[in-house]
């Protein structure tokens, strides 16, 4: 019985997968078609300025269309990327191929798939070393600077 029960139960995550991954295919499509139709109606803007040669300001116009073109592409990026982790695969960081998530190096292009840890992770792993004790507290004060220090000069 135990058997018939997991296959169910896998039955349904499969399901519940297939229906995630058509809806996102699907917002990906219909997020194209209004990029789609924003590219024309800037294109259309920009012609009408140039026939009627009035003084309109379409500056406005096209500062708003293109957040909007950028929204939209946004949302198409995280819907790629949830399929990614969906299908467990991941983008090879130099070829930017499909490649299975827990891939060491890329089956295409042979590249090293090493995380890159981020200044938290790095600083975090400082901290653990430096074990803050009432000595220690001056040293996990130093790497706390150099940390922010660090994080200032990143963004
Ligand atoms: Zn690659």
């Amino acid at each position: 019985m135990g058997f018939f029960k997991n296959l169910g139960k896998k039955t349904t995550e499969t399901t519940n997968k297939i229906a995630r991954e058509a809806k996102l295919r699907m917002q990906i499509t219909e997020n194209k078609t209004k990029i789609k139709e924003l590219y024309e109606q800037l294109g259309k803007k920009v012609y009408e300025k140039h026939v009627r040669e009035e003084e309109i300001n379409i500056k406005d116009f096209i500062s708003k269309e293109c957040t909007n073109i950028d929204n939209l592409t946004k949302e198409i990026e995280k819907a790629r990327k949830e399929i990614l982790v969906l299908n467990h695969k991941k983008l090879c960081k130099k070829c930017f191929a499909e490649i299975e998530s827990d891939a060491i190096f890329c089956s295409k292009c042979g590249e090293k798939q090493i995380e890159e840890k981020t200044v938290f992770e790095k600083a975090e792993e400082k901290l653990e070393e430096a074990e803050i004790s009432p000595e220690n507290k001056k040293e996990a004060e130093i790497v706390k600077k150099e940390l922010e220090e660090k994080n200032s000069e990143e963004f």
